[in-house]
């Protein structure tokens, strides 16, 4: 079954007077449950392929078809709600929100999903699973790098993907801690997952059955060692409308996303504090302005009223 098909995705880039043509018509396919390596040197448009089919970025031309639907021309809401609960990223820089504890940053996609997901699994065995069981209030800057993608593997997952995206998952760590990232990506291969992972690291790529290889925007070659349907994994997707359907914003929810901002302010107290200071400065000139003002027009009406 194919999850993901593009067809000759084309996108530039125009910085000044310049373009940077990123991808030239790149078509590729991707079944269920296939581990695929996106290789290629530096700027050979190996992100923003991910970010086009990852619906982060959206391509000058061309079609993606998502399990057979057309999904190349929808909104960003209609955008954002795909993110949401049908893939999960992982990136280079871990992207964690530094001030939140693991448990947070991992339970942070499920205030943006419906309710039914939280069902699946809960925040807390994920980070078990990644092996953060001992670590889950801890904040980012307590953590190790290797921890710290693990976290974001657990966000990744916490909604249930039908497909993982990991942009250079290793890119940052030393190869202990990227050995054990990867040991964590191949076993959720072996479930079944589907995975899509960009990376220049040769050592990297083997875990994949698939590598494709781009260069200046193109697919240059493509080399085969399984196929898919050879993975024994059982992990199934929910199609159910409850989990695809648009979602209706309960108060409970509605609740959680106001107790979130408040933990936001509470988290930069500092910064909160100076924009509390800013608006209260800004209404403060206003309002002096409007009395000078009102009281220049009383005093010169007076003085013209003197003059008879
Ligand atoms: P890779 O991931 O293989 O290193 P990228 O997809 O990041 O390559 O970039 C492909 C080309 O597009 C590069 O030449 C890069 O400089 C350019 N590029 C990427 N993102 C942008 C952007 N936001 N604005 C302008 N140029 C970009």
């Amino acid at each position: 079954m194919i999850v993901l098909e593009a067809e000759n995705l084309c996108k530039t880039y125009r910085l000044g007077g310049s373009e940077i043509r990123a991808l030239q018509g790149v078509s590729l396919s991707v079944e269920k449950g296939e581990f695929l390596a996106i290789m290629g040197p530096s700027g050979s448009g190996k992100s923003t392929l991910m970010h086009v089919l990852g619906f982060l970025d959206s391509a000058d031309s061309g079609t993606i078809r998502l399990m057979g639907k057309e999904v190349g021309a929808l909104g960003d809401e209609e955008r954002a709600f795909l993110r949401n609960r049908i893939i999960g990223f992982i990136f280079q820089q871990f992207n964690l929100m530094p001030r939140s504890t693991a448990l947070e940053n991992v339970l942070l996609p499920l205030l943006y999903s419906d309710t039914a997901s939280r069902k699946i699994r809960r925040p807390v065995e994920f980070l078990k699973q990644v092996g953060l069981g001992e670590r889950m209030q801890h904040r980012p800057n307590e953590l190790s790098g290797g921890q710290q993608q693990r976290v974001a593997i657990a966000r990744a997952l916490v909604n249930h993907p039908f497909v993982i995206f990991a942009d250079e998952p290793t890119g940052n760590l030393d190869s202990v801690s990227g050995g054990e990232v990867m040991k964590i990506i191949r076993k959720l291969h072996e479930e079944g997952m589907t995975i899509i992972l960009v990376t220049h690291d040769e050592h990297v790529a083997l875990a994949a059955q698939r590598i494709i290889r781009m260069q200046d925007g193109r697919i240059v070659s493509e080399e085969r060692k399984t196929s898919a349907s050879k993975v024994s994994g059982s992990h199934e997707w929910d199609f159910s409308p409850d989990r695809l359907g648009r979602k209706n914003y309960s108060l409970r929810e509605f609740q959680e996303h106001f107790v979130q901002a408040f933990r936001m302010i509470l988290s930069n107290k500092l910064r909160s504090f100076l924009s509390l200071l800013g608006v209260l400065i800004g209404v403060a000139c206003v309002i002096t302005m409007l009395a000078l003002g009102r009281g220049a027009r009383e005093s010169i009406t007076e003085q013209l009223s003197r003059l008879g």
